[in-house]
C-alpha cells in the first residue's frame, strides 16, 4: 500500500501503490497504462481525481503538442499524462500541509507557476516566466498540470495547495469540473478591469468559456450582455445563461446588430472567445472609443489586424492565458451562490477507461457535445453494482 514516509494519509482513504493513467504516445495516440501514485512534496497534496472535463486545449495538446511543454519540448512519447480540468478529494498531505484536510472535496486550477518569478509574485502565475522549467538543471519547480507536468486523465494527481479551491457538498463532481472554465472567463473580465454594473459586454463565440463568460458577466451586473455565434442551439444556451441578446452572425451583420442592441453605440467590453480570423477587427468595431477587448481564444493561423483603427480609437487589447489571479475562487463563489447554472454546458459523461471515445465526442462535437466529463470512480461504482 501507498505509505511514503513524509506524507500523511488516512485509513479512510486506502491508496494502492499504482494507478491507472493514460499516456500520450505519437500525436493523437493515447494508451492506458499503470503509473506509481505520485508523492506530494512541501505545500502539496495528493488529490484522488473524481471527475475530469475535456477542454479544447486538451485536444491541442494531444494532437498538436503546444501549449503542452514537457522537458523542454513536445509532449509526445514522454510517458506524459494529459488532462487538466479535474476535481476530486484530498487523500494525502505533503509535509507541513494543514490548509486542506484529508477528505476535503476540491476543484483545481491548472497553473501553480514557479512561485519565484516576477509574474508569479504578481499573482499572474499563468504567465510564469519559468513556464515548463521543471526538469534537469533548469528545474524552477514550475507546475501546470496537464501542460508541463502530469495531468488528470488518471486516478490521482499532486497539486500545490494554491491551486485548490474547496467546494461544498452541494456542488456535483461534474459541476465542480466547470469552475476552472468559469474562472478563465472571470480572469478575462478581471484583466479587462473596471467592469461595473450596467456596463455593456459582448461575448463572441459560444464555446464553454464564452458561454460561462456570458454567465459571469451577467453575475457581475453587466448590461446588456450580447452573445454572438453561428449555432442557434449554442446561442439558445447563452440566453439561458443570462445573455440579454444573441446574434447569429450567419444571418446578421455582427457589428451592426451588436450596436443596434446597445442603443446604436459601441459596447464597453468584448470578450473574444471565437478565435475567428476576423475576430479582432470585428471586436474593434463593436467596442466604443476607449473600449477594451480581451482575447481568450487562440486561432491556429495568424490574422491581419487594422491597427490604425485600434490606435485612433484608443482601444485596449488584452490576451489572457488560463485562469490567473485566483479568478477561479471568484467564479466558485458565484457558482456556490447559484448565480448561474454552469451544468447547462455539461452534456456527456464517460468512464476513464473510455477516454478515447470521450475525446472523440468532444473533438467531433458528437451529439452536440459541449463539455464531456470522464469519471474513474463512476465506473467502479457501476461495476460493483453489476457484480
Ligand atoms: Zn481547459
Ligand atoms: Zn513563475
Amino acid at each position: 500500500m501507498y505509505a511514503p514516509p513524509t506524507v500523511k494519509i488516512s485509513p479512510a482513504y486506502p491508496i494502492a501503490d499504482t494507478m491507472k493513467a493514460w499516456v500520450l504516445g505519437d500525436p493523437g495516440q493515447l494508451q492506458l497504462t499503470k503509473k506509481p501514485v505520485p508523492v506530494p512534496g512541501k505545500a502539496e497534496v495528493l488529490v484522488r481525481i473524481d471527475a475530469v472535463a475535456i477542454c479544447a486545449t486538451d485536444l491541442d495538446n494531444i494532437y498538436h503538442g503546444p501549449p503542452a511543454l514537457i522537458a523542454g519540448g513536445p509532449p509526445f512519447n514522454k510517458n506524459w499524462t494529459p488532462g487538466h480540468e479535474y476535481m476530486g478529494t484530498v487523500v494525502a498531505q505533503g509535509p507541513g500541509v494543514d490548509e486542506f484536510a484529508i477528505g476535503q472535496r476540491v476543484t483545481v486550477e491548472i497553473h501553480a507557476g514557479c512561485g519565484q518569478c516576477k509574474r508569479c509574485r504578481e499573482g499572474m502565475y499563468t504567465s510564469c516566466h519559468n513556464y515548463g522549467l521543471n526538469y534537469g538543471d533548469v528545474n524552477k519547480g514550475h507546475r501546470a498540470n496537464g501542460f508541463t507536468t502530469d495531468g488528470g486523465f488518471c486516478e490521482y494527481q499532486v497539486n500545490n495547495i494554491n491551486t485548490l479551491v474547496a467546494i461544498s457538498d452541494a456542488m456535483t463532481d461534474e459541476e465542480a469540473t466547470l469552475v476552472v472554465t468559469a474562472g478563465t472567463a472571470m480572469y478575462g473580465l478581471t484583466e479587462l478591469g473596471g467592469l461595473v454594473a450596467g456596463e455593456s459586454v459582448v461575448v463572441t463565440g459560444p464555446g464553454p468559456i464564452g458561454l460561462l463568460g456570458v454567465a459571469v458577466a451577467k453575475a457581475l451586473g453587466a448590461h446588456p450582455v450580447i452573445l454572438t455565434g453561428t449555432r442557434d442551439n449554442r446561442l439558445k444556451l447563452g440566453l439561458e445563461l443570462g445573455a440579454d441578446h444573441v446574434v447569429n452572425v450567419r444571418n446578421e451583420d455582427a457589428v451592426e446588430t451588436v450596436r443596434r442592441h446597445n442603443g446604436g453605440k459601441g459596447v464597453d467590453y468584448v470578450l473574444e472567445c471565437s478565435g475567428a480570423p476576423n475576430a479582432v477587427n470585428e471586436a474593434a468595431r463593436m467596442v466604443n472609443r476607449g473600449g477594451k477587448i480581451c482575447l481568450a481564444a487562440f486561432p491556429h493561423e495568424q490574422a491581419p489586424v487594422d491597427i490604425a483603427h485600434i490606435v485612433r480609437n484608443n482601444i485596449y487589447l488584452f490576451g489572457i492565458r488560463g485562469e490567473g489571479k485566483s479568478a477561479t475562487h471568484r467564479a466558485e463563489a458565484f457558482m456556490r451562490q447559484r448565480r448561474f447554472d454552469a451544468t447547462k454546458i455539461h452534456t456527456h459523461t464517460f468512464s476513464l477507461d473510455d477516454l478515447p471515445t470521450a475525446l472523440r465526442y468532444a473533438k467531433d462535437r458528437v451529439e452536440d457535445a459541449i463539455k464531456v466529463v470522464v469519471k474513474a470512480r463512476h465506473v467502479a461504482a457501476q461495476k460493483v453494482a453489476a457484480e
